[in-house]
């Protein structure tokens, strides 16, 4: 895009710096950019999460219209700038799957006790409802499913949780994911640097995170259909839904953890507040649109067979 003005040398987790690390190596300019998801710096703010994904929250479109149209953007660069930080959304996974587990989850109660990998505000409503939730970058997760280290894990979708091979040692497969209902993947990007580019650059920049935003996103739809054929055919993992008590009462925890955490501090307590105002918005036109077509489309007319 930028004819040679711009050149972005891509490292993987470990190489510069570790996975965990990348926040503090943009923030101080070690690197210039990172791409991640946000929802990993809550030790940081737990601000952060609410521009990734947050249990019960917002849909890819849901947090592209809070973010690009809603008040969102400005936000999130407040909340950058205190970690001298330009972020942009960069990406999006969809709607996630719930994880994978080596027993059925019937109730809450089976969540008691349950060593799960789950990140962000997510892990912290299982821990509101009795599970041992943990953190784990994304390489750690199969080596820690297989040893027992933990008895259950969530990452993304069927086209990213295939090629790490979770139904090697877990044979349920549950949905939906509630605590990430559209996962922004997301691009920071250090602040004196953006600022020491031209103009004409950083709106070169802009643009690539925003194409990205849309790209990512279509590859996850075009592959997850095709890699959960491949799970429940080839690999006869078990898919299951939650049933409806086990997400009320879960989306209950949720409510309860998102007050807690959404009132820490002044800045989270502003972004919570814009962020409930937008998910209300969504709601409520969803149910109109969105959903309401969703729910036509499964009617049982007969279409194109
Ligand atoms: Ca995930």
């Amino acid at each position: 895009m930028s004819d040679g003005q711009l050149n972005v040398k891509v490292y993987s987790a470990g190489e510069l710096v570790a996975a965990f690390e990348a926040f503090d190596a943009v923030s101080q300019g070690t690197a210039d950019m990172y791409h991640s998801a946000d929802y990993y710096w809550i030790g940081k703010s737990p601000a952060w999460a609410f521009f990734c994904a947050v249990p019960f929250g917002m849909t890819f479109t849901e947090i592209n219209a809070w973010i690009y149209h809603g008040g969102g953007q400005e936000l999130w660069d407040e909340l950058g700038a205190k970690f001298n930080i330009k972020p942009f959304l960069a990406g999006n996974t969809g709607v996630q799957m719930g994880g994978w587990f080596n027993k059925e989850i019937n109730s809450t109660e089976d969540y008691k006790g349950l060593k799960i990998r789950m990140p962000g505000l997510g892990g912290e409503v299982l821990r509101e409802i009795g599970a041992a939730a943990v953190n784990l970058p994304g390489g750690e997760i199969a080596p820690a499913l297989q040893s027992g280290a933990i008895d259950a894990t969530e990452w993304v979708g069927p086209w990213n949780d295939l090629a790490f091979g979770f139904y090697k040692f877990a044979k349920y497969y549950y949905y939906p994911g509630f605590h990430e209902p559209g996962t922004a993947n997301d691009l920071g990007v250090n602040k004196d640097f953006y600022e020491s580019l031209p103009k004409h650059q950083q709106r070169i920049v802009e643009a690539a995170a925003a194409m990205e935003n849309v790209y990512q996103n279509a590859e996850f739809n075009a592959h997850d259909s095709s890699s959960l054929t491949t799970l429940t055919g080839k690999h006869k993992v078990q898919v299951r839904k939650f049933s409806p008590d086990v997400l009320n009462a879960i989306g209950e925890a949720s409510g309860r953890v998102m007050n807690r955490v959404g009132n820490s501090d002044p800045l989270t307590a502003k972004v919570y507040k814009s962020f409930l105002e937008s998910r209300k918005d969504s709601i409520g036109w969803a149910k109109l649109a969105d959903q309401a077509y969703w729910e036509a489309r499964l009617l049982p007319f007969k279409y194109g067979q």
